[in-house]
């Protein structure tokens, strides 16, 4: 059997280590991973990028590697973020250049049109401006959607995308200026019970967001690499009824510490879209029988994982 060679570009990261935890219990002979992080080239430099396509020849790729941040690093860093758009570019050309069979994208929902109704589904992505505080990382990740349209219909290239929904795990970033709002708040409970603080939650806690375990979501991106027959995107996420509150969310790592402490609300601080309620309906139709991480013992062990990794873990 013909030898698959996949490289994943951001390897290193959350989505990653997602998917290098569900290959754990998925592995097939045939398959060679390659998991790349920054070291190993800057996407941004297509000489660089070039010699690791010559040194792995990758068959299949599974684009990851982004400037990725929470609502407080896109408001102050549009610019950065847009820069990905970069790195996109110089990666898609090479995999076009070196007869790559399959690539496989991140989008992301947070790139959707911020006036819209909902649920939103994957043929909504264009329709209108994403929310104000996105729209330099949203605009970069549209267009890779529109580039996966142009390499297929001039030059025949099987160039895919996903589009998962907020994304928490090991091995996350857990700034507290820069990352998303699970790892923030985990970081804060774990300095709030060390430190004997109150921990903060910022703006009201209403705004209502999907959050996908890493590890669910790096089986199904294997599912979408190994199997999905479509250029056009597929949304990745847990089902609209198990949408929850930030609140809800600050509760569950709350109970997974077990803290007791005071909690206080910044209500100085902005709140970022309202919702971006996504639709799997598509995905259902795919994977009816897909089994989705409770969301509470998702986050005991995202707990966990940071308790005993905290020294190392990315912050
Ligand atoms: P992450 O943990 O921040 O990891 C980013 C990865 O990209 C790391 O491996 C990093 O390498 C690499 N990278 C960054 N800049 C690079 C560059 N210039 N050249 C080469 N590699 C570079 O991000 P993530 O959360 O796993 O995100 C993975 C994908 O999912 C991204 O495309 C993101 O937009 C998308 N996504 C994320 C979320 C979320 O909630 N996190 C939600 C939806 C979609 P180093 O480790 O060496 O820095
Ligand atoms: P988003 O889903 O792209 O908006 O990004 P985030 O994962 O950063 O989530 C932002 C939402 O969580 C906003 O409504 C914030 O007001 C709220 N939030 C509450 N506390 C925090 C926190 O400590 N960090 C972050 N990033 N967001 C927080």
């Amino acid at each position: 059997m013909a030898e698959t060679v996949i490289m994943v570009t951001g390897g290193s990261g959350l989505v990653g280590h997602g998917i290098q935890l569900a290959l754990e219990e998925d592995k097939k002979p045939n398959e060679k991973w390659i998991f790349l992080s920054s070291k190993d080239a800057d996407l941004r430099n297509h000489e660089a990028t070039k010699l690791l396509f010559e040194k792995y020849k990758p068959t299949h790729v599974i684009h990851l590697a982004a400037k990725v941040g929470g609502l407080f690093y896109n408001l102050e860093n549009n610019c950065d973020a847009y820069m990905n758009s970069q790195m996109n570019s110089v990666v898609l050309d090479l995999c076009k250049e070196y007869k790559v069979q399959k690539v496989v994208s991140c989008l992301s929902t947070c790139i959707f049109p911020d006036k819209t109704t909902y649920p939103i589904d994957e043929t909504m992505i264009h329709n209108g401006p994403p929310h104000f505080s996105i729209y330099g990382y949203g605009y970069a990740k549209r267009m890779v959607d529109v580039m996966n349209h142009a390499y297929n219909e001039q030059y025949g290239c099987h160039f895919t995308s996903v589009i998962p929904c907020n994304i928490f795990g090991p091995h996350d970033n857990f700034s507290l200026r820069e990352g998303h709002v699970i790892p923030g708040l985990i970081h804060k409970a774990y300095l709030a019970e060390r430190y004997d603080q109150p921990l903060v939650i910022l703006g009201t806690g209403k705004p209502l967001r999907q959050f996908i375990y890493s590890v669910d979501l790096g089986k199904l991106i294997i599912w979408v690499l190994r199997e999905y027959p479509e250029i056009k995107p597929i949304i990745l996420a847990v089902d609209e009824k198990d949408e929850i509150s930030i609140r809800d969310a600050g509760e569950l790592v709350i109970k997974a510490f077990g803290y007791k402490g005071e909690i206080v609300q910044d209500l100085s601080k902005s709140e970022g879209q309202f919702k971006k309620t996504a639709s799997i309906a598509k995905l259902r139709k795919y994977l009816p029988g897909f089994k989705f991480t409770p969301t509470k013992q998702a986050i005991e062990e995202t707990v966990n994982w940071f308790r005993k990794n905290y020294e190392t873990a990315k912050k």
